[in-house]
């Protein structure tokens, strides 16, 4: 099986990564000239860390990130704590694994590492939607009908 992924970032990386896991031939095209992420911090829920645990990249990730103790809410006139969510090793121990903070261009340059050489295209514009509505406008064979994209 070949696999077209368009785009790569977060999603189509990883997807990249877990498919080349199983043998599955991939093909990433990204239209940035080379790996890009604007932003500024991200946080990776229990079961995003499990998936980046699954792909065998967690420990590169946990050593660029931060694990917080906790989410507080607090009052912003008396500073009175109103609610706290409990993170760090209590959330790990319930849900598995821990949340993570990581810096976005340092989880996606972790994620195109982890890519295998010659996986990604960079500075290539996929005219999806274009072909999308072809599609459309002669119709499905099969299936739902599709809704052109505007
Ligand atoms: C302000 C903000 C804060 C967020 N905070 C969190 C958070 O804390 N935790 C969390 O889990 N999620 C968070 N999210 C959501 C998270 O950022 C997204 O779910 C995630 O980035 C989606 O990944 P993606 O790969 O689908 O899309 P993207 O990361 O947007 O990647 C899409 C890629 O496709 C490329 N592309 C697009 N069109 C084409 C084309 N036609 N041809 C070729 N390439 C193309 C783009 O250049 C890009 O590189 C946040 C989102 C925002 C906006």
């Amino acid at each position: 099986m070949k696999a077209l992924i368009i785009g790569g970032g977060i999603a189509g990386l990883t997807a990249a990564i877990a498919m080349r896991q199983r043998n599955i031939e991939v093909l990433v095209l990204e239209q940035a000239a080379r790996p890009t992420e604007i932003g500024a911090g991200i946080q990776i829920a229990a079961n995003g860390s499990k998936v980046l645990r699954a792909l065998g990249i967690e420990q590169a990730v946990a050593n660029c990130a931060v694990i917080p103790e906790a989410m507080e809410n607090r009052d912003m006139l008396t500073g009175n704590l109103v609610w706290r969510i409990p993170l760090g090793r209590e959330a790990a121990a319930l849900w598995g694994a821990p949340l993570y903070n990581i810096h976005r261009a340092d989880l996606i340059e972790l994620l195109a590492k982890a890519v295998p050489d010659g996986c990604v295209e960079f500075g290539v514009r996929s005219p999806v939607s274009s072909r999308m509505k072809k599609r459309s406008a002669s119709g499905p064979r099969t299936g739902a009908p599709m809704r052109p994209i505007s």
